[in-house]
């Protein structure tokens, strides 16, 4: 029988800061099984995409974008917030649903003509996965698609992602 992965994703009103209703996955992460559906749920719709790399977005996107590589059996690029990488790197701004930012990619992590999945936790106002995006498009790679275990609809983040396939898991 299917999980229901959503039974594993714990709601925390006002963090962190109030009006945010936070989509807490820890539980989801510490239960096995869970965790296992979820990643593989992920990954599905990508095994005979021509996927050659996966792309996530720190911090929770690690926690399912390097299992969602292994599965796929390509390698692993970490997009991290500025200042974090030590090698030359491609930067890109977004505003999030709290707070603004800039992530950086490495400059090498990409080859031209890469077909990238990104991969991210929460999809919301989409500004994080845009970002993500456009440092997949300066390295000259393509956006193979986006994967993301939770997309809060109402916030309407696709539309921010330029037609790329999306994948969604659980949708609020
Ligand atoms: P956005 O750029 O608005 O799509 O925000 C997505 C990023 O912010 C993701 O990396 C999420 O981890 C985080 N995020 C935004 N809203 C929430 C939420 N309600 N619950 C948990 N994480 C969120």
């Amino acid at each position: 029988m299917a999980i229901d992965l959503a039974r594993y994703v714990r709601d925390i009103p006002d963090f962190p800061q109030p009006g945010i209703l936070f989509r807490d996955i820890t539980p989801l992460l510490s239960e096995g099984k869970a965790f296992r559906a979820a990643v593989d749920a992920m990954a599905e719709p990508f095994r005979d995409a021509g996927v050659d790399r996966v792309a996530a977005i720190e911090a929770r996107g690690y926690m399912l974008g390097a299992p969602v590589a292994a599965l796929l059996g390509v390698g692993f690029v970490p997009v991290r917030k500025v200042g974090k990488l030590p090698f030359h790197t491609y930067r890109a701004e977004y505003a999030l649903e709290y707070g603004k930012a800039a992530i950086e990619m490495h400059r090498d992590a990409l080859l031209r003509g890469h077909r990238v999945l990104l991969i991210d936790d929460v999809l919301a106002t989409g500004g994080t996965l845009a970002a993500a995006m456009d440092l997949v498009r300066q390295s000259g790679a393509e956006v193979a698609g986006v994967s993301v275990l939770i997309e809060l609809a109402a916030l309407d983040g696709r539309a921010r992602l330029g037609g790329a396939p999306l994948h969604t898991v659980i949708r609020y």
